[in-house]
C-alpha cells in the first residue's frame, strides 16, 4: 500500500530492509552503535566490517547516541546495492509507556528524516523501530511511526519516498491496518 502526501510517498513493504534499493536505510541501533541482533545485526552483516569501524569512530567522539537521536554512516558493501547511507537511531526500551517512550519513538522517525534531508537522501527505508528486542507494542508503535512520517512528508520537501519495511508478516498486517485508518482522514 502507498499513500501520497504533499511532498512524498509513504509505502509499506513486507521484506528485508537490507535488500531495498533506496538512498538511505535506517538502523534500529543501540546507544553504543555496537551492532547486535535483529535488524541491527542484519545491517552490519550486509554492510561488512567497514561499518563497525565507522561506528566506532563516531562513538569515540560522542561516547553514546542518546535514545531518539540519529547519526549517519556510509553503507559499506551495501553501496553495491545502491544504498549510500545508513542512518542509526536508538529507539526507546518499552517500560510500560509512561517513561517518555512515545515521544522518544516519534523523535527517532523525525530526526532520521531530518538527517536524510540534510544529507540529500531522497528515498529512505525504516524498520519498525523498538518492536523487537526493545519490546514496544507493535500497534502503538505503528501509529507513532506512520503519523510522524506522514506529518514530515506533509511539512517538508526533500524526501520523495519513505518505505516502511516490515520483516514479519504480522507486523506488516498491523501497519497496513493502521495506515488505512490514518490515511482515510487524508
Ligand atoms: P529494537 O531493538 O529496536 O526492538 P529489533 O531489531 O530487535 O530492534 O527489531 C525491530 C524490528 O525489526 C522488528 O519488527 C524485527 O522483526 C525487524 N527486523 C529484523 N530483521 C529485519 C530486517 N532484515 N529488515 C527489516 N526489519 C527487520
Amino acid at each position: 500500500m502507498e499513500l501520497r502526501l504533499k511532498y512524498g510517498t509513504l509505502r509499506l513493504v513486507h521484506g528485508d530492509i537490507t535488500e531495498q534499493r533506496v538512498d538511505a536505510i535506517v538502523n534500529a541501533a543501540n546507544s553504543r552503535l555496537m551492532g547486535g541482533g535483529g535488524v541491527d545485526g542484519a545491517i552490519h552483516r550486509a554492510a561488512g566490517p567497514e561499518l563497525h569501524r565507522e561506528c566506532m569512530e563516531i562513538i569515540r567522539k560522542i561516547v553514546r547516541l542518546e535514545h531518539g537521536n540519529a547519526v549517519y554512516t556510509r553503507a559499506g558493501r551495501m553501496k553495491e546495492r545502491g544504498i549510500r547511507w545508513i542512518i542509526h537511531t536508538v529507539g526507546p526500551v518499552w517500560r510500560g509507556g509512561k517513561h517518555g517512550e512515545p515521544e522518544i519513538l516519534e523523535r527517532c522517525y523525525r530526526n532520521s528524516m531530518k538527517l536524510a534531508r540534510e544529507i540529500g537522501a531522497r528515498t529512505m527505508a525504516f524498520p519498525s523501530i523498538s518492536t523487537g528486542a526493545y519490546g514496544y507494542p507493535v500497534e502503538k508503535a505503528a501509529k507513532i511511526a506512520l503519523s510522524a512520517i506522514m506529518d514530515e512528508l506533509e511539512k517538508h520537501e526533500g524526501i520523495d519516498e519513505v518505505r516502511m519495511v516490515l520483516y514479519l508478516r504480522e507486523v506488516f498486517d498491523t501497519q497496513l491496518e493502521t495506515l488505512r485508518e490514518l490515511g482515510s482522514g487524508n
